[in-house]
Order: C-alpha cells, then structure tokens, then sequence
C-alpha cells in the first residue's frame, strides 16, 4: 500500500496544500487543494473519497473532482464515505446546484457520476484488498480519523481532533501499527484557540502519544501555515523518544 501526500497543510499560502492523501491510485482521504496538482491521469483513476469531515480544507477540491469524473464519463462513478452529517452538509452546501451542481443526479438520477454512502464510527468499508475502519474523534464539528489495512500491515490517519478517548483504543488494538498520521495544528501558545477549534496542541499531542502502546512512524500534518517549524520543534522536545517526522506534500509513505 503506497500513500502519497498530495496536501497536508492547515491553509494557503506559497507552497501550501490542504488535506489530501492518495491511497495507491484509486482513493483518496480527504479532497483538499492538494488534488489540485494531480495530473490529470492520476484524477481519472480516483473512485473512491473517504472524507474525514466537512470543513473546507478537507473538501475544496471534491467539487472539481466530481466535474471531472463527469466530463470524463467514466462507467464507475465517484463514490464519497463519510459520516452522515458530513455527507449531508456536502449535499446541502457544496453539491446543491448553486455552489455547483448535483453530481449525485447527473447525468440521470438513475446513474449519476456521484454517489454517497454514509461510514459511521466502527464501520469497516473494503475496497479491493484494503480495509478502511472509521474511528470516532473529537473535533468542533463530527469527525472520523481512519485505519486503512491490507496484509502488510496499518496505517491511520486522525483527521482533525483534539484530545479524546477513542482514537488511541483503536490504534493500540492494530497488530502491526507501521504510520500514524496525525494532525497538530497550533503551538503551544495558541492552546486556547486550538481547544475551541478542537484541535492537538504540541502539549496535548505528546500527552496523549504516552497512551499509544506501540511505536509506529509517526509523521504530523495539518499545521497552521508558518507556524510548522515552531510545532515541530515544541513536539519532538516533549517526545524526543518518539519516531517523529513532519509531512510534507509529496511524501510517500509505504505500508
Ligand atoms: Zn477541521
């Protein structure tokens, strides 16, 4: 299993992407302006998205994605996974014939080119041979982190959270935990904000990685843009036993 980072960033900037990860070549979590860079090749060979919520920085590009799925006309349409109230408000908000149109009845209600199904916290979505597992987090809004496991091995991605009590259960359960992505978007002065915007802090972070029972790679995501080098420092001075690395766009990680 290979995963290539095409986003990993918590906003805009020169350089900055936000929140894609693509899954050998046909799934994506999350659609954020990373699949912006995809040639256009690599997009038409995506069918499956596994949303891990709704804010913008991890949907931006499904729009665009969907329109291209369309164009190309392909025989399998686009299939998104996400929770229920994540699917209804990219529904309600994004694909409601104002922002952009309703893929979900194009070109017929009968056989669109978007369809939607909802994954819920403990439900297990296999796609060829790979098994996507959906972990309840804690963010502002619902939210799912995912395992992702095949014979070799697992990996898991947080999403966006804050401290919480089911994520780190679930990870210590894996036989054979390789890569854990996991976000940390604010330093440690900024822990306030970080709280009401329901994200990991450096500090929350390492409290939390104690309870993790194995020692997989560890590699951060989602900082805030500019402030990268600060948090990364702050974490690795609260865990320097730890296996840690910051991602990157463009990182491939195998499984
Ligand atoms: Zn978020």
């Amino acid at each position: 299993m290979r995963i290539r980072v095409l986003g990993c960033s918590g906003g805009i900037g020169a350089g900055a992407r936000t929140t894609a990860l693509l899954v050998d070549n046909d799934v994506l979590i999350d659609a954020g302006t990373g699949i912006g860079d995809l040639a256009l090749e690599d997009i038409d060979s995506i069918r499956h998205v596994f949303l891990t919520h709704a804010h913008l920085d991890h949907v931006a590009g499904l729009p665009m994605l969907a329109d291209r799925i369309f164009e190309e006309n392909v025989d399998t349409p686009l299939t998104v996974y996400a929770r229920e109230e994540t699917l209804r408000a990219v529904q309600d908000h994004l694909f409601n014939g104002i922002i952009w149109p309703d893929f979900a009845k194009l070109p017929s209600p009968e056989k669109p080119m978007l369809r939607y199904r909802v994954c819920g916290p403990g439900d297990t979505i296999s796609i060829g041979h790979r098994d996507f597992y959906a972990i309840d987090v804690m963010h502002s809004v619902p939210s799912l982190g995912y395992t992702v496991q095949n014979s070799d091995g697992v990996f898991a991605v947080s999403g966006d959270t804050k401290t919480n009590e089911t994520l780190w259960p679930v990870l210590n359960a894996c036989d054979d935990l390789r890569v854990l992505i996991i976000e940390v978007s604010f330093p440690d002065e900024m822990q306030e904000l970080a709280g009401i915007a329901g994200h990991y802090t450096p500090r929350t972070l390492t409290d939390d990685l104690k309870r993790l029972d194995h020692d997989p790679e560890i590699w951060l995501t989602g900082m805030k843009p500019g402030e990268e080098a600060r948090i990364f420092e702050q974490v690795v001075a609260a865990a320097p036993d730890k296996n840690i690395q910051m991602l990157s766009i463009g990182t491939v990680l195998t499984v």
